[in-house]
């Protein structure tokens, strides 16, 4: 297995040399992505070609995510939550106290609860995530924002979270940054990236090059987040 690090492009690929003429790229449906080359090609023009192609390759990647479906909850024992990268298993304990317990033991995400009915679960757990994205979301912005301080021409203020359709997190010239809490289903590194590129809103309230520029010197890698994202995103969901 190589890896592309043309222009940050994070992707795994199988290589296999022959006397082949030509270059080809297949992704297998297993989201193996094999490359045939010519035996003599160097390794900088293949992946100038993997440059070139990243547009197909990252879309027929997706393509094959989508045919993964997003789960469909009933809240019952056994389902399966993601929460920062980890997988946790439901596990509903009744209770004839009134209040209702969210929490995760190692990987049983466990509700002790009253309820009997799927939406005051469902309800319970979001609740749990969103209290879970505003402690984690917001000291670790507070603590990465100690590296922005002395460039960002906006001071940050404060920390929200809230319910975005297609939206992770966005940043206003108040100094309010905004996160999603369905961002706290991704893994660490993904929140962490959604982090860092609001912080740079902080100094550069666009997408142009010197956003990027500035985002790539606190997260190398931001071309695989954002390509995970892109991936993956619709996945983050509690439906
Ligand atoms: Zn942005």
């Amino acid at each position: 297995m190589s890896s592309c690090h043309h222009e940050n492009i994070d992707l795994k690929y199988k290589l296999f040399r022959s006397n082949r003429k030509t270059l080809s790229i297949i992704i297998e449906p297993n989201r193996d992505v094999i490359i045939r080359a010519p035996n003599k090609m160097s390794k900088s023009s293949i992946e100038e070609f993997i440059f070139q192609k990243q547009g197909w390759i990252f879309g027929k990647l997706a393509e094959f995510d989508r045919n993964g479906e997003i789960t469909h909850y009933n809240f019952v024992d056994g389902e399966i939550f993601n929460f920062m990268g980890e997988k946790y298993v439901l596990q509903i304990t009744r209770t004839d106290k009134k209040r209702t317990n969210v929490k995760v033991h190692k990987n049983i995400l466990s509700v002790t609860t009253l309820a009997n009915n799927s939406i005051q679960i469902k309800n319970a757990i979001i609740k749990w995530y969103r209290e879970q994205a505003f402690e984690y979301l917001s000291k670790t912005t507070h603590q990465y924002y100690i590296q922005f301080k002395n460039k960002a021409k906006h001071e940050l203020i404060e920390v929200k979270i809230r319910t975005y359709k297609r939206k992770w997190g966005s940043t206003s010239s108040k100094g309010t940054i905004t996160f999603n809490w369905k961002l706290m289903m991704a893994p660490k590194n993904i929140i962490d990236y959604v982090i860092i590129h609001e912080l740079t809103h902080l100094i550069h309230m666009n997408h142009s090059k010197l956003f990027w520029n500035e985002l790539h010197k606190y997260y190398p890698d931001y071309k695989m987040a954002r390509n995970w994202l892109k991936s993956n995103g619709y996945l983050l969901e509690i439906a």
